[in-house]
């Protein structure tokens, strides 16, 4: 693949979103919904700042970044005046504190000791940090999410921590060969997000059920997803640096 400009990968950007807002309004109004009422958050995990910019000004209202580190990298040089940033990605306690105060919603709680520790750092710095409560939706091993038979005890616990504020569920499906597949996995995330509204917690609000990825995000939305995180759609495919063998030596790509 060679590789594409900063100009092309802009280009690229403002039709890709112009095709991926149209497709989740058409998806929206298949479910009975107003397309303003779902929200696209950009995920930009390997992209950089300057396209991302560049998304921001096109109308991006949402980024989520998946890694501390990068999102570090990039904070300073970020327009944030336009746009909120969340974390999506998997979190381990000890980087908490490199995200308070810097992002506006961690999308993937997904253990009780994980929720004390951002109560208690945000409490520190008076302030409340939102949450979305990661589900393991197809009771995967070796992925991160909570065990949809704990979720209700799950919620019922850390609601009670002063320093965060349950807003919803958050959930990546495993990957299925057909998009009808993925649909059994967003109806049930839905079922969950539409029980726990129904139990009216304090300090438990279901505004955001953020489900639904480039491969599957009409789907997510016809089953109820108010927020979608898409990456490759929109910016193209990832690049990961890889080591490759070249005379003798090992360079990295990408
Ligand atoms: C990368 C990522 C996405 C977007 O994936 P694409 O398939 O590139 O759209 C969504 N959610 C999370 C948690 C991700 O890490």
């Amino acid at each position: 693949m060679t590789e594409r400009s900063l100009t092309e990968r802009k280009k690229d950007f403002d039709e890709n979103y112009k095709r991926i807002l149209d497709q989740i309004g058409e998806a929206a109004l298949r479910s009975g919904r107003k397309p303003e009422e779902i929200t696209l958050l950009a995920a930009t995990k390997t992209v950089p700042v300057e396209l991302i910019n560049h998304g921001v000004a096109q109308g991006l209202t949402q980024i989520g970044e998946n890694r501390v580190q990068e999102l570090l990298d990039k904070y300073e040089a970020l327009d944030r005046s336009r746009c909120g940033v969340q974390f999506i990605g998997q979190l381990q306690t000890n980087k908490v504190k490199y995200l308070t105060g810097r992002v506006d919603c961690i999308q993937s709680l997904d253990s009780v000791k994980l929720a004390r520790e951002i109560s208690r750092l945000a409490e520190k710095a008076g302030a409340v940090m939102d949450v979305l409560v990661e589900v393991n939706v197809g009771r995967e091993e070796n992925k991160g999410g909570i065990d949809p038979d704990g979720l209700y005890e799950f919620i019922d616990e850390v609601r009670r921590l002063p320093g965060l504020a349950v807003r919803g569920l958050m959930a990546i499906p495993p990957i299925c060969s057909r998009r009808e597949e993925a649909k059994r996995y967003f109806f049930r995330m839905a079922q969950y997000y539409v029980d726990i509204k129904g139990k009216s917690m304090d300090n438990v609000s279901m505004e955001c059920l953020s489900m639904g990825m480039s491969s599957d995000f009409p789907e997510a939305v016809e089953c109820g997803a108010n927020l979608v995180r898409i990456g490759s759609s929109l910016f193209g495919p990832r690049a990961y640096r890889r080591p490759v063998e070249q005379g003798g030596n090992t360079v990295w790509q990408g």
